[in-house]
């Protein structure tokens, strides 16, 4: 099965004749083209792409001078890791980094109900949350469930229980509740078709050919069948896109994993 590696469903970077850009330079050697139709050099573009992640940015987008603005257009994480031919080295560190953003993000960020603002919680335990924009912007105090996002209802702050009805956790109903699957072609049976991203906590249902599945919200690759990352599902046992893992298959999620920095 080896031909099913998904290395090789990624296009490879198409490279034409142009002025770099990015840096403006126009020295007759060949570019990558990229998605918005500029041109750069691969280590250019691998500089720009790490200075944007040094600076706390979750996505790519292109700074090509389009008279006097930039163009703005978004690159994937895909098309920057082909493009820019990051070594492996390379790719576990911006993987590293984006993972970490973003779990940190998606954890610790929900929208306020009522002003639509970004909320922090610092507690992860407490489900009472105090919206501080709410406060600054209408003088009004607004405290909302971090679970069911309503109006707060219940004793107690900190506080693990909300008193409103039917507050319960979705996605962990989701996770109990999907359907089980055999994925296609494949040793792996009776696997739930829905997992939380083990890094993140996402919920992602299995839509692809093999057990490796990659988290669009963190990047990460992992495995639906022992839910390891990719790469050390693959350490452990080499060329299994379609067989058991050395792990056993892993049962229902019953809680939702959260970002731990090892
Ligand atoms: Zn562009
Ligand atoms: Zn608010
Ligand atoms: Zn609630
Ligand atoms: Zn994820
Ligand atoms: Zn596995």
């Amino acid at each position: 099965m080896e031909f099913f590696r998904k290395e090789n469903e990624e296009p490879s970077p198409e490279f034409v004749l142009s002025k770099d850009d990015i840096t403006g330079d126009d020295d007759g050697l060949m570019k990558v083209k990229m998605s918005c139709g500029h041109a750069t050099d691969p280590g250019v573009l691998s500089g720009w792409c790490r200075s944007l992640l040094d600076q706390g940015h979750l996505k790519f987008h292109c700074p090509a001078n389009v008279d006097g603005n930039k163009c703005g257009e978004e690159w994937s994480y895909q098309e920057v890791r082909r493009n820019a031919s990051l070594s492996e080295t390379e790719q576990r560190n911006f993987e590293e980094k984006l993972a970490m953003f973003a779990a940190k993000f998606y954890h610790n960020f929900k929208e306020c109900p009522n002003c639509k603002s970004f909320v922090e919680r610092r507690d992860l335990k407490n489900l009472r949350v105090v919206c501080i924009l709410c406060h600054s912007l209408k003088g009004e105090t607004f405290e909302f469930c971090w679970q069911c996002l309503k109006p707060w209802k219940g004793t107690g702050a900190p506080s693990e229980r909300c008193d409103n009805e039917g507050c319960k956790n979705q996605s962990l109903e989701v996770l109990a509740n999907c359907k089980l699957k055999d994925l296609p072609g494949s040793e792996i049976k009776s696997c739930p078709s829905i997992r939380a991203c083990p890094t993140c906590g996402r919920l992602i249902e299995h839509m692809e050919k093999c057990k490796y599945v990659n988290c669009p919200q963190c990047h990460v690759e992992f495995c639906f069948a022992c839910l390891e990352t990719a790469r050390n599902c693959q350490a452990s046992k080499s060329g299994a896109w379609f067989k058991f893992c050395a792990k056993s298959l892993a049962p229902r999620q019953a809680e939702i994993p959260v970002w731990s920095q090892k």
